[in-house]
């Protein structure tokens, strides 16, 4: 059996019947989809037990309820537009059944005792029962009903055939997947089996159905990231080696030698850089943990080599202050390409890029844009990745054959999530900083007291401090964000003077980094800002910062933006200022920061308070989501499924075994058979 088997599961949601556009639109709304396969996963998130019975007497407005009631009286409307009521008791107390249409006339007769299940309001009425059933044949009485996640304007009776439809679809005697032994230690049905089960169910579902087809969908990503990997693994690379020699003069120049944690890193590094094939590996850097050095130690070895590298920032800002940092330290020649480098200056660069006379090239996405070309591009190095999506990640990588990929990133990744998302990658971490460094005293203060703040702040101007003092984030737009910055400046000016800086992302490029480096050379103490400064700024100098309305950050950006300061040898303070009706979860984010400056912890934690949310950015960046699987509470089963996926592919990579061929099925179900695909045909 093939997997084009499949393909009416693959068709758009308009061809299941009596689906027209309107509902394809809403159904696509609530199951992430538009296919009939995702209405296939849209799976319930809970069911009604129809066999408990409610007493009217406890029933809460709102709740699905089953009653079982005699029939009094019936009461018909004097008008077409009121309803005919039915008014029924179960002894505990009196409810009445509404109609605003026809009404089941022979099933309601005056005197019988009935089973009548739907959802009860705050005057004991249930409009429009959706089930009703003689007292004497509950058997008529669907035991189960399923509680789908729904969205404005759908309702559960709008999937109930649409989602039969959709089972049905699904071929019979689809080959099992799974082995034997793992199917009956886990006492798990086949997977029509537990597709029914939770789609249609006559019974309440066994916990093992849902974890069966969880397991099914981790096993899918498992093998298509085992795919990639071996891959990669194949895909031809260059030897990149040298003799040190650039690398020596750079840290000469730099003045300090590589941290014992940074050298461990680029030992990882060299090994990937020395072998034939393509390097593709992951830099997780905590704030401040150095990896700016590490970029460059990597970048000098391609160089070394005799082949030319480059390094791509998120934002301009940081794309110069890299190009600074390199270029006061590098033994060769390097060069900014940005969005503002422009007229004689641009050329030049692209003419030295084409003819090699540029060997490292430093920029924002700039570099991935038509136009530019390198001699010999050998190593691209991606910093910040998150800010990236995946296809600007993969152009840069395209500039030059086989280069390999050094990907750093400052916000730790979650386990799970690198797991199910980075798999194919290698992943190196470098945590602790630079010799030297004292822990960063933070401190919490209501903005009732803002007052002591400003005093707090005078007296560290008065010593020479360098302070960030970062703006309330309004809304997420800049231009909304402005006024509050703007404020906040005119406020400050008044106390301080002209010993005040501003920074925000609606200036001209050029005022803002005058800006920037009027802090950076001390010409300002006080650099008001907005979030521009978050990602990557270096003023070693810095030691204060104040965050405004900290509770509207999220934990990773205030993280980042503490790391803004401790860069040096002095004490750094980071004082974060709330609102007082700030919420639990909020409190719970600040007094985190307080405990602890471990990225990697405060990663895992936030993103167990945001429920596994989009910790970094990836919804933009079109990674898949999961369907059924949660990875974080099924994580178990995510380390089986590893496992699992590992041992398949051992023996059979090419997916020709029975097993295999299966597993294809399961690969086009869920989403990932181009991993299989690209495989075979590159
Ligand atoms: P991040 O990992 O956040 O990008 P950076 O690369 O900006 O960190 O480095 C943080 C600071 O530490 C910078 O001021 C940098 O110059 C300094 N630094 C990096 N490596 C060393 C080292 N080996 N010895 C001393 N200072 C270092
Ligand atoms: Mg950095």
């Amino acid at each position: 059996m093939e997997t084009y088997q499949l393909d009416p599961l693959f068709a758009e949601l308009t061809a299941l019947r009596g689906v027209g556009d309107a509902l394809a639109k809403l159904m696509a709304k609530a199951c992430a989809g538009n296919r009939v396969v995702d209405l296939l996963f849209h799976l319930p998130e809970s069911y009604l037990d129809r066999r408990e019975r409610s007493l009217i007497r406890d029933a809460l407005a709102g709740q699905m309820v089953t009653l079982e009631v005699d029939v009094i009286r019936i009461e018909r409307p004097q008008s077409s537009r009121q309803p005919t009521k039915v008014s029924v008791t179960d002894g505990s107390g009196f409810a009445d059944l509404v109609f605003f249409r026809a009404f089941p006339e022979a099933k309601l007769r005056p005197g019988t005792r009935v089973l009548v299940g739907g959802k009860i309001d705050d005057r004991r009425q249930i409009a429009h029962p959706e089930h009703i059933a003689p007292a004497g044949q509950p058997e008529k009485f669907p035991s189960v009903e399923q509680v789908w996640p729904l969205t404005a304007g759908l309702f559960a009776w709008h999937l109930r055939k649409p989602i039969a439809e959709a089972v049905g679809r699904m071929p019979e005697g689809v080959p099992e997947w799974h082995d034997e032994a793992l199917l009956k230690r886990e006492r798990w049905p086949s997977f029509n089996e537990a597709l029914r089960g939770l789609q249609l169910p006559t019974a309440l579902p066994a916990p093992e159905l849902r974890r069966r087809l969880a397991y099914d969908e981790l096993l899918a990503g498992q093998v298509a990231i085992g795919l990639m990997k071996r891959r990669n693994r194949v895909r031809p690379g260059r030897p990149l080696q040298g003799d040190g020699t650039l690398r020596a003069k750079a840290l000469a120049a730099f003045g300090y030698d590589l941290t014992d944690a940074q050298r461990e890193v680029l030992h990882d590094i060299d090994a990937d850089l020395a072998a034939p094939r393509r390097m593709m590996r992951l830099l997780q850097g905590d704030v401040g943990s150095g990896k700016t050095l590490v970029a460059m130690m990597a970048m000098l070895r391609a160089v070394e080599a005799g082949a030319q590298a480059a390094i791509m920032a998120p934002t301009e800002l940081l794309a110069r202050q890299h190009a600074r940092t390199l270029a006061a330290i590098s033994p060769v020649p390097v060069a900014l390409l940005a969005g503002s480098v422009t007229g004689k200056e641009r050329t030049r660069v692209l003419d030295g890029l084409a003819d090699g006379s540029i060997k490292i090239a430093i920029g924002t996405h700039a570099l991935v844009q038509d136009g530019v070309a390198f001699q010999d591009l050998a190593l691209a190095v991606i910093d910040e990745q998150h800010r990236f999506g995946v296809n600007q990640r993969l152009m840069l990588g395209q500039k030059g054959e086989q280069a390999d990929m050094l990907v750093m990133t400052a916000t730790p990744i979650p386990r799970t999530m690198l797991l199910t998302q980075w798999g194919e990658m290698q992943v190196s971490r470098l945590s602790g900083k630079p010799a030297g460094r004292q822990p960063i005293r933070t401190t919490t203060h209501s903005l009732s007291t803002i007052g002591t703040v400003i005093e707090a702040v005078s007296r560290a101007l008065a010593q020479g401090a360098r302070v960030y003092w970062v703006c309330p984030l309004v809304s997420e737009s800049e231009t909304t964000d402005l006024a509050a910055v703007e404020a906040r400046f005119a406020h400050l000016v008044e106390r301080f003077g002209d010993k005040v800086g501003l920074a925000h992302g609606r200036q001209d490029t050029s005022v803002r980094e005058a800006a920037l480096a009027d802090f950076a050379a001390g010409t300002t103490q006080l650099l008001v800002a907005t979030t521009v400064i978050e990602v990557g700024v270096d003023v070693p100098a810095a030691s204060v910062m104040v965050i405004e309305q900290a509770e509207r950050f999220g934990l990773a950006q205030l993280h980042q933006l503490r790391g803004r300061v401790g860069r040096g040898s002095a004490q750094s303070f980071c004082l974060l200022l709330y609102a007082d009706d700030m919420t639990e979860t909020a409190r719970k984010r600040l007094a985190l920061l307080r405990q602890t400056e471990d990225g990697f912890r405060i990663a895992d934690e936030d993103f167990r308070l945001r429920g596994g949310g989009d910790v970094l950015g990836t919804r933009q960046s079109g990674l898949p989501g999961w369907k059924i699987a949660d990875p974080e509470t099924d994580e178990g089963l995510l380390h089986m499924a590893g496992r699992d996926a590992e041992a398949l592919l051992e023996r059979d990579a090419k997916l020709t075994s029975e097993r295999g061929r299966a597993i294809r099925l399961l690969l086009r179900l869920f989403d990932r058979i181009e991993a299989f695909r690209t495989l075979n045909s590159g």
